[in-house]
């Protein structure tokens, strides 16, 4: 079963890659400066490793012990990890060492951790500012008036190397509303950059609205759901043994 599988998997790629790169030109930007990533929640370790032969360089999980257990267990080719959901401050020191970049830093309190287990292990790690711009309730990140005052503050973080924001749309409202919250979060990096902190990364856009997301200036985009339809895996999420 696995070979037609694949093949799917990877028709799928290159399907949402071609839509990257025409919506990058369309926007008049290049295709090269929007990144893929692989967000591999739905799925088991063997599919995740097929998308990375199929040249998948970045993944990413939205829960911790996900990211763990298939980052401890990998068996496919070298790929950057990337946690994009909700990070506890006690899953702070065994994510770090796995993690190239952690999208989803939604306060102080977690700056915080991350400062002092990175000064522990002595690693500088990559994190996004998650921003909550869309006016819903029950979203997590941070309001404008916070991601600014984490910025002017961010001394108290040495050891943490704040490459840029994250955002999610809001669930209702469209392609229209996704745009909005997508050009909130690009002005808000264009009022709060610095020399000392570019904020070069924009992290926002999933398999409903990454097209949207780039013409509105994302540099990385966070999709799931397009890269496995039809695409029999081999795990679901919600097997049994996932509960650590
Ligand atoms: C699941 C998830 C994605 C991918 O969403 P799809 O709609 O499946 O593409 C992106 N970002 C975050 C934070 C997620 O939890």
């Amino acid at each position: 079963m696995a070979l037609p599988s694949r093949s799917r998997l990877e028709e799928n790629l290159l399907g949402v890659q071609q839509r990257i790169a025409q919506a990058a030109l369309r926007a008049g930007r290049s295709p090269e400066s929007v990144r893929m990533l692989a967000v591999t929640k739905y799925v088991g370790p063997e599919t995740a490793e097929q998308l990375a032969a199929a040249g998948c360089q970045d993944l990413g999980e939205s829960r911790p012990q996900r990211l763990w257990r298939l980052a401890e267990n990998w068996r496919g080719p070298p790929v950057r990890w990337h946690l994009v959901g909700r990070l506890q401050r006690n899953k702070v020191a065994r994510t770090l060492p796995w993690t190239t970049l952690i999208h989803s830093v939604d306060s102080e309190r977690l700056l915080d951790a991350i400062e002092s287990a990175a000064a522990r292990l002595e690693l500088r790690p990559q994190v996004l500012l998650e921003a909550h711009l869309s006016g819903e309730e029950s979203k997590q990140g941070m309001s404008a008036d916070e991601i600014g005052e984490v910025l002017r503050g961010r001394g108290r973080w040495p050891h943490i190397a704040i490459q840029g924001l994250m955002t999610m749309a809001p669930l209702e409202g469209g392609q229209e509303a996704a745009r909005e919250t997508f050009r909130a979060l690009r002005r808000l990096r264009d009022a709060l950059r610095s020399e000392e902190t570019p904020l070069a990364e924009l992290s926002m856009g999933m398999s409903g609205d990454f097209e949207t997301a780039i013409e509105e200036g994302a540099t990385i985009v966070r999709i799931g759901a397009a890269l496995f339809e039809g695409v029999s895996s081999d795990e679901s999420d919600e097997s049994p043994e996932t509960g650590l």
